[in-house]
């Protein structure tokens, strides 16, 4: 994005997170050649960000995928809708961080399962269970020691 001060075409996003409209990323910039900061908002659909799937096709993110899976992840669970929105909002905010065009839905997931075991252990072990593909009952109960080892 071009700086407002001294018209140079590229600048660093030093932050990003979600705005208050939930449809845009307030996003901190930096100039590296005049030093200038400013604050811009972008609509999350105009910010290229394309998931890489397992299978290697691409396609566009979008925040109602990440959102069905937390949703799923916590149903009956005792997580207010509000916390739900502010564990999606995190997700974004770090996936948006990373500043890359193109990111693996691996790593997505990971931030997802990051997020959700400090909001609801059962939400992340049913979350992990569907992510990883737990293949046995073995992997399972690994995935669950863990927890109890904390
Ligand atoms: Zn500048």
């Amino acid at each position: 994005m071009k700086c407002p001060y001294c018209s140079h075409p590229d600048t660093r996003v030093i932050d990003s997170r979600p705005a208050d409209d939930g449809n845009s990323i307030r996003r901190r910039r930096s100039c590296d050649v005049c030093g200038k900061r400013f604050t811009t908002y972008e609509k999350v659909e105009t910010i290229p960000l394309i998931i890489i799937k397992k299978d290697n096709s691409r396609e566009q993110y979008d925040r109602a995928k990440i959102e069905a899976g937390v949703l799923r992840a916590c149903y009956k669970r005792p997580v207010s809708a509000d916390e739900i929105q502010k564990t999606i909002n995190e997700v974004e905010t770090a996936v948006f961080n990373r500043e890359e065009k193109e990111i693996p839905s691996s790593v997505v997931g990971e931030i997802v399962m990051d997020k959700l075991k400090s909001l609801d252990e059962v939400a992340y072990v049913r979350f992990a269970s569907v992510y990883r593909e737990f293949k046995d009952v073995n992997t399972f109960m690994d995935e669950i020691r863990k927890i109890l080892d904390k």
